[in-house]
């Protein structure tokens, strides 16, 4: 068996043509024909009022952080088990971040929690739906209505996903439930264009603002709209916008959505049913889907009983050509705010950064693969207990 990678990025071999185009229609910048089709791809399909192509996830995020109008002492409530974007965008823009623990049978924010961290300096709650699940977004809604707060969705991970209102049952996007959204298409999302992102606008009072931060602090949208007669610099803002030929390379990712999500999914289903047995007989823990979401198949992961069964895990399976992996150090342990932190101990973010694994998962993946993967599994707790 060729070794396996952890993961590898699609093409759906319509991206050089497309990019091409985009070059043959001699705009070059940003906010062109591309960006135009992806924009509304976006509206159109997930019912955002407004939708912003980034150059990332993480400027999406700084965008949302600067339409927060934070002042310094201004706090924001992230996860700690997240990846550093989430915090860090308001990091830059001199919010006190609260860090928030994770559920205790799934990584995502706590929403029970959220509201014992509210204060007056509160400005915004940024929940992550981590591995494409849906955080508690009636609890989450609640608060931020309640205390007046900005709801703003880390959905990187969480493109064709969906939050089940358990009220009247209709789906809806993730991201389209805050006030704002970030999204991610780098290459280890499910949907790619190499480096890029989106910010997803609810609330329509933010429209305006963002188009003029999104284009340098101008009023550049505006003017080629003829609404004003000239342009300049009215706010704070960076270029944010991609060019033309990222958006062509991820017009063809969006073209084939349906195909993508479908064999995710199915690779997803394979390995649960896999190892579901191994998982009830107590060798780790399965992910955890609640009634509300909708699995997007981002990532497939398990949860190992300890750090040390995790690290010769990860070791057996590189013994047999298969590069699983962890990720997220709890941030408030990282190097860059452990010295600052003096909130509490956040034990289930801890517990996910010392046992969470993933496993390979991309559209070039094989049945055949996932079974190999899942019998290499098989085979360590065959010996290791
Ligand atoms: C990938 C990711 C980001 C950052 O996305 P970029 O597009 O690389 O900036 C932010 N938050 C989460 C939860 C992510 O998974």
């Amino acid at each position: 068996m060729d070794k396996i990678p952890f993961n590898k990025p699609f093409l759906t071999g319509k991206e050089t043509t497309y990019i091409e185009d985009a070059v043959n229609r001699g705009k070059l910048s940003g906010n062109g024909y591309y960006t135009n089709l992806c924009q509304s791809w976006f509206t159109d399909n997930y019912g955002f009022k407004k939708a912003l192509l980034t150059t990332s996830c993480t400027d999406a995020l700084e965008m949302c952080a600067i339409l927060c109008n934070l002042q310094p002492g201004d706090e924001v409530i992230v996860p700690s088990f997240t990846f550093v974007s989430t915090a860090l965008a308001f990091v830059r823009e001199k919010a006190n971040i609260i860090f928030a623990d994770s559920c205790e049978d799934n990584p995502n924010i706590d929403a029970d929690l959220v509201e014992s961290l509210i204060t007056e300096r509160t400005k915004a709650i940024v929940p992550v739906h981590y591995a494409g699940v849906a955080c508690d977004m009636t609890k989450l809604r609640q608060i931020a209505d309640k205390y007046n707060v900005l709801l703003v969705e880390d959905a990187a991970q969480a493109i064709d996903s969906y939050y089940i209102d358990p009220v009247t049952q209709k789906q809806l996007p993730l991201g389209t439930i805050g006030h704002l959204s970030a999204f991610s298409f780098h290459e280890t999302k499910n949907i790619i264009s190499g480096e890029g992102g989106l910010l997803g606008i609810n609330a329509p009072e933010y429209i305006k603002r963002s188009e003029i931060i999104w284009e340098k602090g101008t009023n550049r949208a505006e003017f080629f709209r003829g609404e004003v007669n000239k342009y300049g610099w009215v706010d704070n803002g960076s270029s944010f916008l991609p060019s033309e030929m990222t958006a062509a390379f991820l017009w063809a990712q969006l073209e084939q959505i349906r195909n993508i999500q479908n064999k995710r999914i199915s690779l997803w289903n394979k390995y649960y049913q896999l190892l579901k047995p191994l998982a009830d007989k107590g060798c780790f823990k399965m992910p955890v889907i609640p009634s509300y979401a909708v699995n997007n198949a981002h990532m497939f992961y398990i949860v190992c009983n300890s750090l040390e069964e995790r690290t010769r895990l990860i070791d057996h399976l590189k013994g047999h050509g298969i590069l699983a992996v962890y990720h997220y150090l709890s941030l408030h342990k990282s190097a860059y705010y452990k010295d600052f932190y003096q909130g509490a101990e956040l034990p289930n973010c801890d517990k996910f950064s010392d046992t969470l694994l993933r496993l390979p998962l991309y559209y070039e993946l094989t049945e055949n693969q996932v079974e190999y993967i899942c019998d290499q599994i098989y085979s360590f707790f065959s010996t290791a207990h």
